[in-house]
């Protein structure tokens, strides 16, 4: 609650909860729902006019593990906050996502921002060689070794 009180004193204030967003890159829809959305009441000078302040917040049960700087490598696995902000600003106009965040709910009970030296560029990038290369037939794919991964992916039943 304390934690929760500093961030609204701060002037952030929760307006969107559980809120659907979708784009669509290459060819290929993504979509996603996002916990929380947060929204700076009083604008920065730095922000043009009618453009409002924002942070993407994900609630985490789990151990938040997240490397220190972000790597577009292969080991890149941690996809959901960084298109969670390529699809906001593809659904609502208006919102300068300033910060990515998670919400630590199995430990400190506070928010953790994350991926704070990430463009939104060089994530697209790295999205559409990703989405150029599960389009093209030539290429085979490798099967999860992880098969909750699989939990909501649309390809179960002709995978297993
Ligand atoms: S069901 Fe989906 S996530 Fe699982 S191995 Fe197949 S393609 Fe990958």
């Amino acid at each position: 609650m304390d934690s929760e009180k500093a961030v609204f004193e701060a002037g952030w204030m929760p307006a969107y909860l559980e809120f659907p967003v979708s784009m669509k890159l290459k060819g290929m829809r993504f979509r996603g729902k996002i916990d929380r959305v947060d929204i700076m009441k009083s604008p920065a000078e730095s922000v043009p006019k009618g453009v409002m302040r924002g942070v993407i917040i994900d609630y985490k049960l789990s151990e938040i593990n997240v490397r220190g700087r972000t790597v577009l490598d292969e080991k890149f696995k941690e996809f959901q906050l960084p298109l969670y902000r390529l699809m906001l600003k593809e659904t609502i106009k208006g919102i300068d996502v300033e910060g990515l965040a998670y919400y630590d709910l199995k430990r400190s009970f506070r928010l953790r921002r994350v991926f704070e030296d990430l463009t939104d560029g060089e994530f697209t990038g790295h999205i559409e060689g990703l989405v150029m290369e599960l389009r093209d037939r030539e290429q085979g794919f490798e099967k999860t070794v992880q098969e909750r991964n699989c939990k909501y992916c649309s390809y179960t039943d002709i995978c297993w």
